[in-house]
């Protein structure tokens, strides 16, 4: 082997705060704070990390120790998504919306020392307290009775007192490039949380492959509205490829119900955006009803974390708005597929492309299995589980005996799908949510997207529910929008134009709303529970 000349520098998180910090020290941080907007630039923003850093190590955080936060979108957790890394330390974003046991079990799991906490957030994380056993510190970001933390035996701080002691400058760390820089939890959509720990290489590699104009096209003209949460596979990796491009945030804090997420929206002007279809769909159907809020300065929301329904992508549309799917998943940091069009595509072709999850982005390998563990071509047709691996893809689980997820050096991502030949992966389903009816497979998300386009029709959700006959049959699970109405033969009338027979549900439920997962997608393990305890009203017909 013939050496390289080239210089061996790590790749660091704390490079990307430096990048963003000088080249971009104007680009901004915009958080909602309910009566307005709070904006800090990305130079306010690394002065705040470094006296993070300063006081974390008063506190004696040592390189390795988990800091976990408890927090909204907003600056200051922007603050500690380069503090806690570049000091050698390991950033722990905790699902504040998971149940207090789960929440508890991350915790005690991942060890986590100190935990910086969003004021809004405290009353229920004081009730949380004792059952975190190995935090030995709480920092209370904003202003609060911080007396309901009192006689735990936690040393509980102010953060911007705690900060305000410290120098604006740190001496950063020179950490190794592998060693750990953050971790995040499943967020147990179909099992119990696991742990993926994010290196400094895998954080910084996804930051610039994220950027790329295929991916979210990211530069520092844009205003990115951030509402995939900072707990969610570290908001897809957003704060750190917007320091590598400049590109300015809009963090919403706890205001995403549609109405203060449209005040923001008219108030700030993000022209980008990103989050799960829930939040779209509600923001559409917010403004629709109020024809006064005035969200024209979007131009693209990227979709992801489930499927986006060919409606929302219409009503997208319609608005002026470029709907586009991103596919990826926590223990792939997560971007796997972009669906943006490419030259090649015929016109007719270019919304099917962007109904699918779209193409691979560069260091990700994927290939398709069958159900013999064959290899399948890509030919857009043979439906197989597919399996990726690459530099941001986990290989383990933290702390877990986990081999039943990983596949002689690829990771089983439980979805299923087909791959064109010129590589837009399309999926099916979820392994788990398949519906297997007479050794067919029924697509969930297929019936889904097809009744989300009725217009009477606000939500539907459909889950495979043991049958006799066939061992498995679609139930579906439909909100009716206010002030319309349909019944389910009415639904499944409509339904019958769009699919196969043989796929139609027999067993119908209107509901007041879908229930949802902690990060906003449908929670398909509630339905089932739902309708095996007999607590839906099931309509049966044909
Ligand atoms: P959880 O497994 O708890 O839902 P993740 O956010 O890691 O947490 O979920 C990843 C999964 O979400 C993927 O395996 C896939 O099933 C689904 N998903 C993510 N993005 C999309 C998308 N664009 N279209 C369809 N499904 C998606």
């Amino acid at each position: 082997m013939i050496t390289s000349t080239m210089m061996d520098v790590p790749l660091q998180v704390r490079r990307l705060l430096e990048h963003g910090a000088t080249i971009h020290r104007g680009s901004r941080v915009v958080t909602a704070t309910g009566t307005g907007t709070h904006e800090t630039t990305f130079a306010d923003i690394a002065r705040g990390a470094a006296r993070l850093a300063g006081a974390l190590a008063s506190l004696g955080v040592q390189p390795g120790d988990r800091v976990a936060t408890f927090m909204w979108n907003n600056h200051r957790h922007v603050e500690a998504y380069f503090a806690v890394p570049s000091m050698g330390a390991v950033l722990h974003p905790l699902n504040i919306r998971l149940f207090p046991e789960q929440i508890a079990f991350i915790a005690n799991h991942a060890a986590d020392r100190v935990v910086i906490v969003d004021n809004s957030l405290l009353p229920g994380f004081a009730k949380l307290l004792p059952s975190l056993k190995s935090v030995r510190h709480v920092i209370v970001a904003g202003a609060a009775d911080r007396g309901v933390l009192e006689g735990t035996g936690v040393g509980v701080h102010d953060y911007e007192s705690l900060l305000a002691a410290q120098p604006v400058t740190y001496d950063w760390p020179d950490v190794d490039e592998r060693a750990a820089a953050a971790m995040c939890y499943t967020s147990g959509t179909t099992g119990h949380p696991k742990g993926v720990v994010y290196s400094h290489r895998s954080i910084y590699l996804h930051a610039l492959a994220e950027a790329m104009p295929d991916a979210f096209d990211l530069s520092a003209r844009d205003l990115m509205l951030t509402v995939v949460p900072q707990f969610h596979v570290l908001a897809w990796g957003l704060p750190y490829a917007a320091f590598a491009a400049g590109t300015s945030l809009a963090m919403p804090d706890r205001f995403l119900t549609p109405e203060p997420l449209a005040a923001f929206v008219t108030a700030a002007r993000p022209n980008k955006g990103a989050g799960v279809p829930t939040v779209w769909v509600g923001l559409l159907q917010h403004v629709e009803a109020h024809p006064d809020a005035d969200i024209s300065s979007l131009t693209e929301l990227v979709v992801g974390g489930s499927a986006m329904s060919e409606t929302l992508m219409r009503g997208l549309d319609a608005r002026g708005i470029t709907g586009l799917h991103a596919w990826g998943m926590t223990e792939m940091s997560p971007l796997g597929t972009f669906s943006r069009p490419s030259l090649d595509d015929a016109e007719e072709d270019v919304d099917g492309h962007r109904l699918a999850q779209g193409r691979f982005a560069a260091p990700v390998e994927a290939r398709l299995l069958g159900p013999d563990g064959e290899v399948l071509g890509w030919d857009g047709e043979s439906v197989g589980e597919l399996e990726v691996r690459g530099p941001w893809i986990t290989a383990s689980y933290y702390r877990e005996n986990d081999e039943e997820h990983f596949d002689d050096g690829w990771l089983r991502t439980g979805d299923v799908g087909t791959i064109t030949s010129d590589g837009y992966l399309r999926l099916t389903d979820r392994a788990r949510d398949v519906i297997k009816s007479g050794g067919e497979w029924i697509s969930s998300v297929e019936l889904e997207g097809h009744l989300a386009a009725h217009p009477a029709v606000a939500e539907a959700a459909v889950v495979g529910v043991p049958d006799e006959k066939w061992g498995e049959r679609p139930l579906a699970t439909v909100v009716i929008k206010e002030g319309e109405q349909a019944d389910a033969a009415e639904l499944r009338e409509f339904l019958a134009t769009k699919v196969a027979k043989w796929q139609l549900p027999e067993r119908w439920a209107v509901v007041p709303e879908i229930p949802k997962t902690s990060v906003g997608k449908f929670d398909k393990k509630i339905i089932r529970a739902a309708y095996a305890q007999d607590d839906l009203n099931v309509t049966t017909l044909g």
